[in-house]
């Protein structure tokens, strides 16, 4: 499975997920021509695209969704909760709702949608599995990772999950004191830390390739989230790919089931390696 962050962080997320033939955006926070712009910078096309799904309303989520499912006439996959808190148009956009908890097919993808713990209406987290059993877990903006998500984003092959803020940072930072309790609330954004401890009861025997996503620009360094990462891994003993999702640099995966030798990519963007 081909797997693209595209852009991650409160100024805009896009994941781009393709296997066999069919094309997913998974969050739709960066317009058309930027979206557009960072698919062909990896060598990836935005016609490809069947539909887009969303995690939950946050305009750095959403802000190009509308948009890019109207002038490329795709659907926009949400649950009832995301569509009512968002000011999406419901008449011109074609929309398909789906349950949280529960799984949905888009061409040759299964998506298994799982509730997370976030100040949003109804706010989901996904493994996107293609038809050969290769499964991606994708989780940002979570406040709290309770025992069902931890469950779900076990056995994935490879992992996108949210680190946001050093906390240190956070509590010293610029941010409005309102601002810095709404993040570190069980309704918020994970830490490093607690990013760490999570991923550590999430890698499995499976997981290829991990990359953390959704860091703070203000509160957090990749430095330090790839430092943290590498010792997670040495004391684990795990061996896999490691990357940090940017908010400016798209860059691609190619994500197979272990054991199996990677297809070779389809296409290879100058940000390829980010490890
Ligand atoms: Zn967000
Ligand atoms: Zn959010």
């Amino acid at each position: 499975m081909i797997v693209a962050p595209l852009g991650s962080g409160s100024a805009g997320n896009a994941y781009y997920f393709e296997s066999d033939g069919t094309a997913i955006l998974v969050d739709a926070g960066l317009g058309p021509r930027d979206t557009k712009k960072r698919l062909e910078a990896v060598g990836l096309e935005i016609e490809m695209l069947r539909a887009i799904v969303l995690t939950h309303e946050h305009y750095d989520h959403i802000r190009g969704a509308e948009k890019i499912a109207r002038k490329y006439s795709i659907p926009i996959y949400l649950t009832r909760g995301t569509l009512d808190a968002s000011a999406i148009e419901r008449i011109e956009t074609p929309l398909v709702l789906f349950e949280n908890n529960s799984t949905f097919t888009i061409g040759e993808l299964a998506v298994h949608a799982r509730r997370t713990i976030h100040d949003a209406a109804d706010p989901a987290c996904f493994v996107i599995e293609a038809r050969d059993g290769t499964r991606v877990g994708l989780a940002s903006d979570l406040g709290y990772v309770d025992e069902p998500v931890l469950k779900h984003l076990q056995n994935c092959d490879g992992l996108f999950f949210e680190s946001n803020h050093d906390l240190d940072m956070l509590r010293m930072g610029t941010y409005p004191w309102s601002l810095k309790r709404r993040i570190m609330s069980r309704f918020g954004h994970l830490s490093n830390d607690d990013s760490m401890l999570a991923v550590q009861r999430m890698i499995g025997a499976d997981l290829k390739t991990l990359c953390l996503i959704h860091l703070s620009q203000k509160n957090n360094h990749e430095s330090i989230v790839r430092d943290m990462a590498a010792r997670l891994l040495a004391r684990t003993g795990a061996q896999l790919e490691l990357g940090i999702a940017l908010q400016e640099a798209p860059a691609v995966y190619q994500v197979s089931r272990r054991g199996r030798r990677a297809a070779t990519p389809r296409a290879v963007g100058a940000q390829m390696a980010l490890f």
